[in-house]
This record gives structure tokens, C-alpha cells and sequence, in this order.
């Protein structure tokens, strides 16, 4: 929902959350359009709902953009202005959790510019973003990609890069992970008894110790 502050990334498993992603015409927040914002709500880890939906930007989609998401000039030419549907988009992630891959460094952004743009506030819905969320989970694993997770997990990628397949990809691997969380991911993850996010080492003045990664919202420490 709209709000003054942005929300809190949250490194931890939900069952009850919106999972969503973006298509753009680039990789850069500031400059580069929003041509595809797709999304699915899912309550106690199962695709409830979902919404998609193809986005104008009024300029070319460059093609080194089109190549990865298969979205094109013509695709977007009836599509109706971003202002247009991004009110829809806020109806349907309402309060939620959201989740996404990559989120906290590129989609979050496009989010909080668009509604700075059309309504001069921000998003304070908190986030996990399962970029970092894998790699504490899957240290070992090379490459940490939507697609390789997938394939890790053995999960089917066909119509990756699509935003709305993306999302339900993205479901199950977040779901995976929080298999991961729940079993502590083989021994390399601890979580929080308070707030259940992960508890990360941290050096203080008398030595290191275990702190929630929810800090300053959460101060659980153990030695
Ligand atoms: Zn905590």
C-alpha cells in the first residue's frame, strides 16, 4: 500500500504473500520503462490469484530488451499508459508481503518511482527478495538465477522471462526455500525464535554473536 516510508526486506518464509515481477525496456530504475507488471497472490503457498498485464511505454522497446522477454513494439502498441493500470496493480498486492526475485535492487524501484510519479508517495509493503534469500540457503551453487534455481529444484522454466510465468516459477522456488529455512538449510542457517527471519554472525565489542537480520525492527541477539 502506499505509505511515507518504503518496507522492510525481510529475509524469512510466509505462506500468505504476492509474488510479482516486472518486464522493462532496460535494466535501469531511473531511465527504463515498465512494459509488463504481472503478479499472483498466494495464501498458504498456493496460487490463489493472479493478474497480468501488458504496459505502453510510448517509446522503442530497445531489441537486446525484446530478446530476453520476447516483448515487442507491436505486443504494447493497444496496451493502455502505466498510470492506467498501476492503480489496479496496488488493488491487487494490497497490503501483502511481496516476493520476487531480484526485487531489491531493480523491481522495488520501478515500484516505488512509479508511485512517487503518480500518487507523491512510496510502497511500504515489506519485501523478501530471493536473490539474497538463495544464496544464503545455497551457498554452493554456482549461479543463482531464477532459471538455474528452477533447475536446481526441478522445477519447469518454459516461458521464462515472461513476467506471469516468471511469478509462478518463482512461487515454487520460494517455496523450496522455505523448505530450506525450515530445516535450516542443512545445518548453514539458523532463524530467529522471535521474528523467524535468519540470525546472522556479527562481531560486537565483546566478541561475535548470533543477530537477527531483522535489525533494528528486531534486536534478538544470542551468544
Ligand atoms: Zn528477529
Amino acid at each position: 500500500m502506499l505509505g511515507k516510508r518504503c518496507g522492510r526486506k525481510l529475509e524469512k518464509y510466509t505462506p500468505d504473500y504476492v509474488v510479482f515481477d516486472l518486464e522493462t525496456t532496460g535494466i535501469s530504475p531511473m531511465q527504463d520503462d515498465i512494459i509488463e507488471l504481472s503478479a499472483v497472490k498466494v495464501r498458504g503457498g498456493q496460487a490463489v490469484d493472479e493478474f497480468s498485464q501488458l504496459v505502453n511505454p510510448f517509446r522503442p522497446i530497445p531489441r537486446q530488451a525484446s530478446m530476453v522477454n520476447g516483448i515487442t513494439d507491436g505486443m504494447v502498441a493497444d496496451a493502455p499508459p502505466l498510470d492506467a493500470v498501476f492503480g489496479a496493480f496496488l488493488d491487487f498486492i494490497g497490503d501483502h508481503i511481496l516476493v520476487g526475485h531480484n526485487i531489491h535492487t531493480f523491481d522495488m524501484k520501478f515500484l516505488y518511482r512509479a508511485a512517487e510519479a503518480f500518487y507523491g508517495r512510496t510502497l511500504d509493503n515489506d519485501y523478501i527478495d530471493t536473490l539474497p534469500l538463495s544464496r544464503r540457503c545455497l551457498p554452493d551453487l554456482s549461479r543463482h538465477r531464477l532459471t538455474d534455481l528452477a533447475k536446481h529444484y526441478h522445477i519447469p522454466a518454459e516461458g521464462a522471462h515472461r513476467a506471469l510465468n516468471d511469478c509462478h516459477m518463482n512461487r515454487m522456488v520460494f517455496e523450496e526455500l522455505g523448505k530450506e529455512l525450515r530445516c535450516g538449510a542443512g545445518g548453514t542457517l539458523r532463524l530467529c525464535p522471535r521474528c523467524g527471519q535468519t540470525l546472522k554472525q556479527r562481531n560486537g565489542r565483546y566478541g561475535a554473536f548470533w543477530g537477527c537480520s531483522g535489525f533494528p525492527a528486531c534486536r534478538y541477539t544470542e551468544s
